[in-house]
């Protein structure tokens, strides 16, 4: 039995409660597409610079690109499936895969700009700490912890001035 049978077989035992046709519905979107997405893009990681001629690197490279993405359609239609896909393949992994994540950038990296703007639609970077937060009034620049911090120093400055002018009155 090749590796690819034991998943199944091991991801199949996994399922309980489902039907069979559930679990090989279930299993398409899972398992199988996601696989065939990594084993196809990580063949042209390998296979692009191939694709290349040195005369006209640049207009090539777009080619090339447009040509990896058309590719990756055809498995499924679905550009934001294959990308969390490949995100969640390339980011979470322990090896650093940088020919990979870099091949992401140039085939889908319009598509990941705009899920990293919608992750962060409504959010600000804090002033102190650089942390994003949600920011509750118009032109808050702190994050709520930093502003508490703040407002504590602020706090105290003011006892100590408070106190010092008591000393000197008395
Ligand atoms: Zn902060």
């Amino acid at each position: 039995m090749d590796s690819l049978d034991k998943l199944i077989v091991d991801y199949i035992e996994q399922q309980e409660g489902l039907t069979e046709e559930e679990i090989m519905i279930k299993a398409q979107f899972e398992l199988i597409i996601p696989m065939q997405i990594i084993s196809k893009f990580e063949e042209w990681k390998n296979k692009r610079r191939f694709y290349f001629n040195k005369d006209d690197n640049h207009d090539n490279y777009e080619y090339v690109s447009k040509l990896i993405r058309e590719e990756m359609l055809e498995i499924i239609d679905d550009a934001d499936f294959i990308v969390n896909t490949l995100v969640k393949h390339y980011y979470d992994s322990e090896k650093p895969n940088i020919g990979g994540k870099k091949l992401l950038w140039d085939v889908f990296g319009d598509v990941l700009y705009s899920n990293i703007k919608e992750n962060t639609k409504g959010t600000k970077s804090c002033d102190e700490c650089g942390d994003r937060f949600e920011p509750t009034k118009q032109r808050q620049t702190k994050c709520p912890s930093c502003q508490e911090k703040i407002k504590k120093e602020k706090a105290r400055l003011r006892k100590i001035k408070f106190n010092e002018k008591k000393k000197n009155n008395q």
